[in-house]
């Protein structure tokens, strides 16, 4: 479930702490300046027994906020209704019911349909309210067309259908932009997404590498890189069918992850070739690891009773390195891991790589 929903459920129950003490206050105050009666006795009653009975829905988590947003307007609407009625309709009641100071409260109804997920059924309800309302008063109207509470009748009516159509608005607008937001984001993860084994390529890979990379310059953070190709994979196809081939590859990359570390990057450099980055790792530990990749991937058939091996050569990051040298470096391990038999791995020591670069110089 989407974040917004714990928020959701705490804004919820403080509404409904608060809806109950100003209900309870107003209450007091009616009876205290003498305008109580039984119809509104009632209502405020209604109310004290509505919002504990809403807070303790929304509190226990096992109610669906959807229904409490509809219920919630449902009650408030009807309560307006009941109002109106009894100010239109009640010579009795008619001077108690101060429906001005209501109609200031009417347009909370909408806010709680649009809290609804969808805003297709907030529509339909803010419609089906708002017709409701219409037609409590629709008569009232005809007959007194003049005077201040027709006035303000209209101008609510006038109003709140204003905003439901600016709340629709605006629902159909953030749902644009959240629709905009998650091409972004899938744009952005299929840029970064190899599609057959669905691990980093090559263009991620450069990011990691480069961010490691002044993770190193910066605090010395050191770094390695493995490379694997799978052995003899080109008679693999030959034999067995480019699809099976496929089915390899991606089940290669899962074997491959049960050994790797969350803080390791594993990625596709291309056909049946690999790259890992090894963070805070030296040359001897990934060395360690790399062999210890060569047995987990050979020591049990990876789909169905084939077996395959693979061969790495691995490389540290040195000072002043640029990822193409590693690479490179990497590269050049990898072919010794194939020269030397294969389904083993290779690399040269850091220290022994300076000595070699520095005669090389
Ligand atoms: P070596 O042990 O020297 O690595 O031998 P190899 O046959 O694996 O090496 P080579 O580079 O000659 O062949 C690589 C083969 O990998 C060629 C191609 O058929 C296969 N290959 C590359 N990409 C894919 C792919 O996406 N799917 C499948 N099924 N095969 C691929
Ligand atoms: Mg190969
Ligand atoms: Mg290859």
């Amino acid at each position: 479930m989407a974040p917004i929903e714990p928020l959701k459920r705490r804004i919820y129950s403080l509404l409904f702490i608060l809806g109950w003490v100003s209900g309870q206050v107003a209450w007091g105050l009616a009876e205290f300046k003498g305008m109580s009666s039984l119809p509104l006795r009632l209502i405020f009653l209604a109310n004290a027994l509505f919002q504990p009975a809403a807070f303790s829905l929304v509190w226990r988590k096992r109610f669906p906020l959807m229904y409490v947003d509809t219920i919630v307007v449902s009650f408030v609407a009807g309560i307006t209704a009941v109002c109106m009625a009894l100010k239109f309709y009640s010579p009795t009641y008619s001077p108690n019911v101060i429906i001005e100071v209501m109609y200031l409260w009417t347009p909370i109804i909408y806010i709680f349909a649009f809290c609804l997920p969808r805003r297709t059924q907030a529509l339909r309800l803010s419609s089906i309210v708002w017709t409701t309302l219409l037609l409590v008063s629709l008569p009232y109207l005809i007959q007194h067309p003049i005077g201040l509470t027709s006035y303000l009748t209209i101008q609510l009516h006038l109003l709140t259908a204003a905003l439901i159509v600016a709340f629709y608005f605006f629902a159909s607008f953030q749902r644009h932009l959240q629709l905009a937001q998650l091409n972004v984001e899938q744009m952005a993860e299929l840029a970064n997404t190899d599609s057959l084994t669905k691990l980093a390529n090559r263009r991620r890979i450069y990011e990691v590498m480069n961010y490691e990379r002044l993770r190193f310059t910066r605090y010395g953070h050191s770094f390695s890189v493995l490379l694997f190709d799978i052995d003899h994979f080109k008679k693999f196809n030959d034999q067995f069918g480019h699809d099976l081939g496929d089915k390899i590859l991606i089940a290669l990359a899962k074997r491959v992850k049960e050994v790797l570390r969350d803080v390791d990057t594993l990625g596709r450099w291309g056909g049946e070739e690999f790259i890992i980055i090894l963070a805070e790792t030296n040359f001897e530990e990934a060395l360690i690891k790399a062999k210890l990749l060569c047995e987990h991937v050979a020591i049990r058939p990876l789909v169905d009773h084939h077996v395959i091996t693979i061969s790495c050569g691995v490389t540290e990051v040195l000072l002043g390195d640029n990822p193409d040298a590693v690479l490179q470096r990497a590269d050049v391990a990898l072919y010794e891991a194939k020269h030397l038999g294969r389904n083993r791995a290779e690399g040269m020591p850091s220290d022994e790589l300076e000595h070699a670069l520095r005669t090389l110089w």
